[in-house]
Formats: structure tokens, C-alpha cells, sequence
């Protein structure tokens, strides 16, 4: 007799759900995804204890019919994409349609929802992928997704959580990420019932940078060029202006913060000996491209990008941003000092 089974869904769902969501962090992530993808301008986060008892996220989106908010938190629903070809014009972050049913595997997930042309909302209370009570409520429109007691019935998972505050800090690191390509979207955020920061709806990248780090303005190069598959722009920061560690270093494709393998090389080429070692500029650069030209869909988190011209496109970059840095800074034989226009 076989000794091979099927599992059951409820069972794999949890099983996915461990490839998207590990902590809080990236509860914040999806669900801040989600509220962007709903064309929110205005997205608040609060968290209690580094989102392990709770994370909420509010957004005044386009909301969720009733229809909408039954349906959400099952495995693969999703209103972005409907064939694998669409992933060729993919223009949201979201796309699997796995993030709400991996948390309601996980956690305690309570979603609120009122599309604007609708007088009331929709609230589902889900415990552990079962749905537990539906109520019609009254809400101002958008949507409030709060999610409870992250991991509590999963021992094995939960113990791999930081402390709250180490908890904390990744979110908020999340959050970073976001602000930083959405600068026309305003942010609240809250933890441990306390408000942390508040940037409102800004015109530009530069204007929300100063929200978060400061004004820097004088420390930054801005550039902007075109490669053969999109364009790209953002600041570099001048060699002069460093930080112990590559916190300040932010590479994106399409508005998705992203880690790409090759970036740390890609400055290091552009800076050469402009900086000493153990030193890190500040970097902030975007990318825009066909979405035909960049594959996101290489980890259930997203955090990976790869290129389909990558040698090219790297070559690129460097040669460009070299260029953009050179042209802001007169190199000297002994050294380098500013230009003095
Ligand atoms: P995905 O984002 O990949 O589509 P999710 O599980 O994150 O998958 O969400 C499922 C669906 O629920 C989305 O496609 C969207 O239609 C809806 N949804 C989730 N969050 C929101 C929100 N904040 N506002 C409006 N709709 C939402
Ligand atoms: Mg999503």
C-alpha cells in the first residue's frame, strides 16, 4: 500500500505562509503593500509589542465590497492579476494572492472594510484560517486590518521571534522602505500606543527624505539618467557624508525597495577609493522599467529582483552613476574636494 497523501489546505497554507510571513515585519509589509495597492494616500500603523500582540494598518483605499472582504483571506484570491502572462505588466506590488490568507493561518486576523460609494462596511472576524463572525458596521471608508496574537497557536514559529523592541526596529525598517517610494502616500505610525513618526503626503522623494533622515539635502547628489530599459534616479551621497553600516543604502525597482545582490558592488565601483573601507555612503537609487525587463517573482517575500540583461544593466549603472558623482565632485591627485560651483 502507498504511504503517500495529499494534505489537507488548511495545512499547506501554513506551510506557505512560513515562505511570506516570519514576523511582524513582514505582516507590516504586506499589509502597507495592500493599502498602497488600493491607491491609499493616507496609511496609518500601530503596533503593540513589536507587532507580536497586534499590528493594525489603516488606509483610506478604495475599500472591499462585502463580496471582496469574504473572499480575501482565502489562498490565492486576488483582484491584481489574472493569468501568468499579466506578471509582464505587473503595475502593483501585489500579485500572489497569498498574503491575507497566510496571516489568517498564522494569527488573528480581523479585517474592516467600506468602499467609498458604499454606505456601510464590512467587518470578518477569521481565527486560524476559520472564519468566526461577519458583521455589517459602520466605518468611514477604507479599510482596517489588524492582526492579533502573531504565531501564538504555533510554539515552533513563535519562538524565533526577536524581543518586541529587535521586533520593533524591523518594522520600522518595513515601513522605511515604503515611505521612501511612496512619498505622495502619508504615514502615521504608532507603537506601544505612542505616535514614532508622521511624514504627510510630500511632492518629492527629497521632501520625505528629509521627513526621515533629517535634512540632508546639502549631503545628496541628485541624478537621473536613462538606460536602455528604463530610467533611473535618486541621490548619491557625497563621499564625505558616511555611516558605519549600509542602513542608508536603498535600491528599488519599480517602487519596490528590493535586495539585489549586486548593488553593494555596483557603489563600491561607483565610490572606488573615493571612500575607506568599513564606510558606507548614503544611496538612494531608483529604478523605473518595463516590468517585461525585471523578474520579482523570485521569492514569496519579494525581496528579490533579477534583471534579464542583468551584466548589462549593472555596466550601466555604474558607468552612469560614476559620471554623476564625478561631475558633482573635482577629483583631485592627493584627494578630492568639492567643486566649487
Ligand atoms: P494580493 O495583494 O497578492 O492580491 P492579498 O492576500 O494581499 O493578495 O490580498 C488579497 C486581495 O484582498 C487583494 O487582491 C485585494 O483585492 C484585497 N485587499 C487586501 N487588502 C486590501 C486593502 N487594504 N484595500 C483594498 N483591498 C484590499
Ligand atoms: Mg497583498
Amino acid at each position: 500500500m502507498g504511504i503517500i497523501r495529499p494534505l489537507d489546505e488548511a495545512t499547506t497554507t501554513r506551510i506557505a505562509a512560513g515562505e511570506v510571513i516570519d514576523r511582524p515585519a513582514s505582516v507590516v509589509r504586506e499589509l502597507v503593500d495592500n493599502a498602497l495597492d488600493a491607491q491609499a494616500t493616507e496609511i496609518e500603523v500601530s503596533i503593540m509589542d513589536g507587532g507580536i500582540s497586534s499590528v493594525e494598518v489603516s488606509d483610506n483605499g478604495i475599500g472591499m465590497s462585502r463580496e471582496d472582504v469574504l473572499l480575501c483571506y482565502h489562498n490565492h484570491t486576488t483582484s491584481k492579476i489574472s493569468t501568468f502572462e499579466d506578471l509582464e505588466h505587473l503595475s502593483t506590488l501585489g500579485f500572489r494572492g497569498e498574503a491575507l490568507a497566510s496571516i489568517a493561518s498564522v494569527a488573528f486576523l480581523d479585517v474592516m472594510s467600506r468602499p467609498r460609494e458604499s454606505v456601510c462596511g464590512t467587518r470578518i472576524v477569521v481565527e486560524y484560517g476559520e472564519l468566526k463572525d461577519v458583521q455589517e458596521i459602520g466605518m468611514g471608508y477604507g479599510t482596517v486590518v489588524r492582526v492579533n496574537q502573531l504565531f501564538e497557536r504555533l510554539p515552533a514559529r513563535k519562538k524565533f521571534l526577536q524581543s518586541p523592541m529587535q521586533e520593533a526596529k524591523l518594522v520600522y525598517r518595513e515601513l522605511l522602505k515604503k515611505m521612501i517610494v511612496f512619498p505622495e502616500c502619508g504615514f502615521l505610525y504608532r507603537s506601544e500606543g505612542r505616535e514614532r513618526f508622521r511624514s504627510p503626503a510630500r511632492r518629492s522623494t527629497l521632501e520625505r527624505i528629509v521627513d526621515l533622515f533629517g535634512d540632508i539635502t546639502d549631503e545628496l547628489i541628485p541624478f537621473e539618467f536613462a538606460v536602455n530599459e528604463g530610467r533611473v534616479h535618486g541621490f548619491l551621497g557625497r563621499p564625505t557624508y558616511l555611516k558605519p553600516q549600509k542602513n542608508f543604502q536603498f535600491f528599488a525597482v519599480n517602487r519596490r525597495v528590493v535586495e539585489w545582490k549586486l548593488f553593494s558592488f555596483v557603489l563600491s565601483q561607483v565610490y572606488g577609493d573615493l571612500i575607506p573601507p568599513q564606510r558606507h555612503p548614503l544611496a538612494f537609487v531608483f529604478v523605473e522599467m518595463d516590468p517585461s525587463e525585471v523578474d520579482v517573482n523570485v521569492h514569496p517575500m519579494k525581496r528579490e529582483v533579477r534583471f534579464r540583461r542583468e551584466h548589462d544593466f549593472q555596466q550601466a549603472l555604474v558607468h552612469h552613476l560614476r559620471q554623476s558623482l564625478e561631475k558633482s565632485l573635482a577629483l583631485g591627485k592627493s584627494g578630492f574636494f568639492f567643486s566649487s560651483s
